[in-house]
């Protein structure tokens, strides 16, 4: 959850701000509620930075505790109905393989305002778990708050693996939450594959005149 400081006056500008209704005001001070998604944005509204974000901490020390493959699974708005996307699904297809070559898991992140619709097509792939984010406040994608959503699953299922889908919102999505967990990030993968249990992510390089492996 968002930190509250000491110094918050009251001044209400922070409850109207957040996405989530996780602020309200009590005895002219503010509070938050187990509704807080870390989106962040409170912080800049706060006219006496009373609102900071947790610390950051380093989530990779232990690297053996990392395990299974999972897909953001994208979904797209067809006819009034939710769909996943089919590229999501060729990244189940393809992250399959890998789960299978670990011998680990292979798992879907997906967030939506209702989701339930769209998990039989993911069993369907060869998904294992499906980690599934429902609120209405999702139902419009939100770099923020999506991203906050995927950092927590992160950190408290810890995967080995993350693909995202080459799409504008996985260009988007995906550099925040590398960034946010410290880890390496490769966009433009033309093949993925296993060798010593690392992940061989290929793509073009020097302007297309070469394809890097890259582990
Ligand atoms: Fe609301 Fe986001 Fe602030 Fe949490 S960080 S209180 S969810 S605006
Ligand atoms: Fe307190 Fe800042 Fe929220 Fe105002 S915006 S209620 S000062 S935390």
């Amino acid at each position: 959850m968002i930190n509250i400081l000491q110094n918050c006056i009251g001044c209400g500008a922070c409850v109207s701000a957040c996405p989530f209704g996780a602020l309200s005001l009590d005895n002219g001070k503010a509070v938050v509620s187990n509704a807080c998604t870390l989106c962040g944005a409170c912080v800049s509204l706060c006219p006496v930075k009373a609102l900071a974000m947790p610390q950051k901490q380093n989530s990779l020390n232990d690297l053996s505790s990392y395990r299974g493959v999972w897909v953001f699974a994208e979904v797209i708005g067809e006819n009034g109905a939710v769909k996943n996307r089919p590229v999501s699904l060729e990244l189940l297809t393809k992250g399959r393989e890998l789960a299978n070559e670990l011998g680990e898991k292979l798992c879907a992140v997906i967030i939506g305002a209702d989701n339930s619709s769209l998990y039989a097509e993911l069993s369907a792939y060869g998904t294992d778990i499906i980690y599934s984010v429902e609120n209405p406040a999702y139902a419009d994608y939100n770099t923020a708050a999506y991203a906050n959503a995927v950092i927590t699953l992160i950190k408290k299922y810890k995967p080995s693996i993350v693909l995202y889908p080459s799409t504008f919102l996985g260009r988007d999505l995906a550099p925040r939450i590398a960034a946010e967990i410290h880890t390496g990030l490769t966009a433009d993968c033309t093949a993925l594959s296993i060798k010593n249990g690392n992940l061989v992510q290929t793509r073009p390089a020097f302007g297309g005149n070469i394809m890097a492996d890259i582990l």
